[in-house]
């Protein structure tokens, strides 16, 4: 494929879409690996999400990302999972093909690149906190469980939604537990906020003994200022860091997906959070 040729179409669906940035990340991947793609964003209605999906395939749709609040219905429409997808329960990356709708999922290693690779913490016998149960939360379990911890605790405002999940991995021998907020009784190296409560200035109820001057905070969201999550960790003696580099890694683990290339993500991060 060349430059000059038609490009192949890329979208990512959700409902609010305009706030995606993807489109803005896979156009710099595809100038930097010079491939012919273009990527767009799809609104698709509440209760439209398979048809939005099958409309797309047959305008030409090579590949789609999904995002809010259709990722668990993705999981469903999918004719084929990747084992990543399967122990998710939740895709974000859907290819298609002759072959049928293919659904895999790239949060996870998004989260564990990020992590290790840019933000230089190794989690090989780490002791792991993740707060919430919900989509995001899912996707990085596997992930972090092939990275050897030591252990993962969940914690969630739902608690019977922590241990379900907790149970789900556990009984594949995997080092995982839930625990209420108010159980929690040590310190952690590394502790995620896989909550959506940043978006609402709010705070998952953690008591201070999970913090420790070697914690690293990490919070799946991001923007312009530390997230009131990453304010209180680091009020605390922590290292703080938000999901922008997750963001960008899922999306470079995507375009790897689809098109065989993994592109170079430093100057897309800093580039984008220059933006912000
Ligand atoms: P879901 O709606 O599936 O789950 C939300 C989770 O947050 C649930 O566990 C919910 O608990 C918990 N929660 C919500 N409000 C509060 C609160 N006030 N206090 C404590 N817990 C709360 O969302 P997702 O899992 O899809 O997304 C979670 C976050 O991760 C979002 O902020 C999203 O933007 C971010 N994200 C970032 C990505 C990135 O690339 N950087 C990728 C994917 C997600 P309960 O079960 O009790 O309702």
């Amino acid at each position: 494929m060349t430059l000059e040729s038609v490009p192949d179409r890329y979208a990512v669906i959700g409902n609010p879409i305009q706030h995606s940035k993807s489109p803005q990340v896979h156009a710099l991947f595809a100038q930097q690996t010079r491939q012919a793609i273009c990527y767009e964003r799809l609104l698709a209605p509440v209760d439209r999400f398979a048809d939005s999906v099958h409309e797309f395939v047959a305008q030409g749709g090579r590949g789609a990302n999904v995002t809010v609040p259709f990722k668990l219905e993705a999981f469903v429409l999918a004719q084929e999972l990747t084992p990543r997808a399967k122990a998710a329960g939740a895709i974000n990356t859907l290819s298609f093909s002759a072959a049928g709708i293919k659904g895999d999922n790239t949060d996870g290693i998004g989260l564990v690149r990020d992590i290790t690779q840019n933000a230089g913490v190794q989690l090989k016998n780490r002791l792991v906190l993740l707060l919430g149960a919900g989509g995001a939360a899912r996707g990085v379990i596997l992930p972090l469980i092939e990275e050897n911890i030591t252990s993962l605790v969940i914690a969630n405002r739902t608690q019977p939604r922590a241990m379900e999940l907790a149970q789900q991995f556990f009984h594949s021998g995997a080092p995982v537990s839930s625990a209420a907020f108010d159980q929690l009784d040590q310190r952690f190296d590394v502790i995620i906020n896989a909550t959506s409560a940043s978006l609402d200035s709010e705070l998952p109820p953690l008591p201070d003994c999970v913090f420790g001057p070697q914690t690293l905070a990490y919070d799946m969201m991001y923007g312009a200022q530390p997230t009131i999550f990453m304010q209180h960790a680091a009020q605390r003696g922590t290292a703080v860091r938000d999901g922008l580099g997750m963001l960008i890694e899922q999306a470079a683990e995507s375009f790897f997906v689809w098109r065989g290339i993994r592109p170079e993500t430093a100057l897309v991060y800093r580039w984008l959070r220059g933006q912000l």
